[in-house]
């Protein structure tokens, strides 16, 4: 575990599953259909139960029928999760990097965070969007996910004490060994 005050917000690192984060919500690193998948998203959609499943196809009806573009976020319940909320975003695909992905995955954080400043959520916790299937680099998208935390927490007068903290769920130790890197680059 890894983290540091920020802004009146803990921002912290750690290795394990997000599916187990008692935080007030969880982000799901969803794909455009919100129907579920691999990953992140299928652990989330079978431990949390089928509201969440029925939200998501709520939202599909009244307000993405086209599906979530990447870089969007909603939120559903938590279901039987501990989290009260799931937040939904779609990260983009990693195409070498000169097809807009880092401002898609900044936008993910971003409007995110955003999500759950508007609920007033205290408590969020992140897994690593597009670093599985998705194919984007850890390395790089643990500096743009941790520069979109900075910003928000920078930019939006809310944030200040609206967020107590802010929690990256790592899966393996390589991914929490990037994202610690990347937070002694962006934050000191
Ligand atoms: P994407 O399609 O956005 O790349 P993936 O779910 O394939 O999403 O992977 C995103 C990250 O989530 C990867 O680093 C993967 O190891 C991680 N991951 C998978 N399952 C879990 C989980 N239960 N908790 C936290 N992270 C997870």
């Amino acid at each position: 575990m890894y983290s540091l005050d920020y802004n009146c917000t803990k921002i912290s690192l750690l290795q394990g599953d997000i599916i187990d984060q008692e935080t007030e919500a969880i982000v799901n690193a969803a794909n455009s259909s919100l129907m579920g998948g691999g990953g992140v998203d299928g652990a989330i959609h079978r431990a949390g139960g089928a509201s969440i499943m029925l939200q998501c196809l709520q939202i599909r009806k009244k307000e993405w029928p086209n599906g979530l573009p990447a870089g969007e976020a909603v939120i559903t319940t938590g279901g039987n999760l501990r989290a009260r909320y799931v937040i939904h975003t779609v990260g983009p695909i990693w195409k070498g990097g000169s097809s807009g992905e880092e401002e898609k995955l900044a936008s993910c954080h971003e409007n995110s965070l955003r999500v759950a400043l508007v609920k007033k959520l205290k408590s969020v916790s992140f897994p690593a969007i597009s670093t599985g299937a998705y194919g984007y680099p850890v390395s790089l998208a643990s500096n743009v996910a941790l520069k979109a935390v900075k910003k928000t927490l920078d930019s939006e007068p809310v944030a200040k004490g609206g967020l107590h903290e802010i929690r990256f769920v790592l899966f393996t130790l390589g991914d929490y060994e990037a994202y610690v890197t990347a937070m002694k680059a962006v934050f000191h």
